[in-house]
């Protein structure tokens, strides 16, 4: 049995943060501690995030990975991936508050997928289907391609890399949602070029900030229009190294 982990100070901020954002945290406040405890005790034995404080986790994991859920794009029984997720952010907040999405977290370390999936099974999760892999080899797989309603990411890549990534996986009217810091002119109109390219719009630049801390942040959201070119995604670590614009 893990101990809950979230102190009346935590608890208070996870209420702060979500109620910025409109939503009702507390029926879900026992499986966020829990995430808690179980990101210390994984932190201690992998190394899986830079965040150590539970302020820091509250604010800059949890209410930062819920703010995906603004202007409403992941509203539904979407079949979602998230593209990048690392410990599990923002799969697995999204899963906690959303249990109608069918999430399936995806990075290419698999220790990191161990421990969404070894997780996501504590907190009761049924709507969670982590994958090891990269998103340039699922793009070109037939099992992936095409087949998601929505791609999420979040602090993956530049928008260009993001959008040669994501919108080969969505199928045709699917929705891509980026959470990102602050956006550079250049970087939006780069995305907007290679967004054009592989078949998709940038439909809305929602910029905000972090409650409490007041960080920076931006959600691009993009939706797929026409079917991406069969060349993309390019191979392992091209669309990295070589953006498309
Ligand atoms: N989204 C998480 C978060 O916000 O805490 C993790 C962010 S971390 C900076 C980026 C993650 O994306 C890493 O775990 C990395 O392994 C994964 N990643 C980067 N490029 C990827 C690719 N092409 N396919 C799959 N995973 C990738």
């Amino acid at each position: 049995m893990i101990p809950d982990a979230l102190t009346p100070a935590g608890r208070e901020l996870l209420r702060r943060g979500a109620d910025d954002l409109g939503l009702d945290v507390a029926p879900h406040e026992e499986q966020f501690a829990r995430l808690l405890a179980l990101l210390r005790a994984g932190n201690e034995r992998l190394n899986l995030t830079a965040l150590k404080t539970e302020e820091d986790i509250v604010l800059k994991h949890f209410v930062d990975s819920l703010t995906t859920l603004r202007g409403g794009h992941l509203d539904g029984e979407w079949k979602t991936l998230d593209l990048g997720t690392g410990a599990g952010f923002p799969a697995l907040p999204l899963a906690i508050l959303r249990p109608e999405l069918r999430l399936t977290p995806l990075d290419s370390i698999r220790k990191k997928i161990d421990f969404v999936r070894e997780t996501a099974a504590e907190l009761g999760l049924s709507n969670v289907t982590p994958q090891v892999g990269r998103a340039e080899t699922l793009g070109q797989s037939a099992e992936h391609r095409g087949s998601y309603d929505r791609v999420v990411a979040r602090a993956v890549a530049a928008l260009p890399v993001l959008a040669e990534l994501a919108l080969p996986l969505l199928r045709v009217g699917g929705v891509f949602v980026a959470q990102k810091g602050p956006l550079s002119e250049e970087e939006l109109d780069a995305g907007r070029r290679a967004a054009g390219e592989v078949g998709g719009r940038i439909i809305e630049v929602d910029p905000f900030t972090l409650p409490v801390s007041g960080d920076a942040r931006t959600l691009i959201v993009l939706e797929k229009q026409r079917p991406t070119p069969a060349k993309y995604p390019r191979r392992e670590g091209v669309p990295t190294h070589q953006p498309l614009f």
